[in-house]
């Protein structure tokens, strides 16, 4: 039997998540219910295999191959809850987590309807003590291709920075 990671006594620490890319973050199992919304029905296995990137353009394909299936604001919901009950079990009670709002713009998504759907799908975890900030990524989008005009890009962006510190108005 393997040891576990940490003693129980830094198990049970209350901890804070710093730095998280939601759509980096989507464990296998989960990617599968987001495939099998979208009608491809796909193994854990099939998805690890996929994860399983040798250096930075294959990641970059992984997380390509994964944000293909985010498609709805629902998809969005879906991936903020499995992320939040991931958090809650290290007992993480403060986490800062980046969305690429880039990928929506470039995938023809309106951000407001994802983000809305998120904050729904986090809020019975907020009140479970998890705390989100929410940190919008529209400038620097992970995949730049189709993103040419900088300066409309860029109001995008700005538009949402009113987004952030949402969370902090309570
Ligand atoms: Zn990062």
């Amino acid at each position: 039997m393997t040891p576990p990671l940490f003693s129980n006594r830094i198990a049970s620490l209350p901890k804070a998540e710093l730095h998280l890319h939601l759509e980096g973050s989507i464990q296998p199992a989960t990617v599968c219910a987001l495939t099998a919304r979208h009608g491809v029905v796909m193994t854990e296995e099939e998805v690890r295999l996929r994860y399983a990137y040798r250096n930075f353009p294959e990641f970059i394909e992984a997380f390509k191959w994964v944000t293909s299936f985010l498609r709805d604001p629902q998809d969005y919901a879906l991936i903020a809850r499995d992320l939040a009950e991931h958090l809650l079990t290290q007992r993480v009670t403060y986490t800062e987590v980046t969305l690429s709002i880039g990928v929506m713009l470039l995938r023809k998504q309106r951000p407001e309807a994802n983000f809305e759907a998120l904050l729904c799908g986090t809020e019975p975890f907020e009140k479970r003590g998890l705390r989100f900030q929410w940190v919008f990524d529209a400038t620097r989008p992970p995949i730049r291709r189709g993103l040419s005009d900088g300066s409309r890009r860029m109001r995008k962006a700005l538009r949402f920075e009113s987004y952030r510190g949402l969370r902090h108005r309570r």
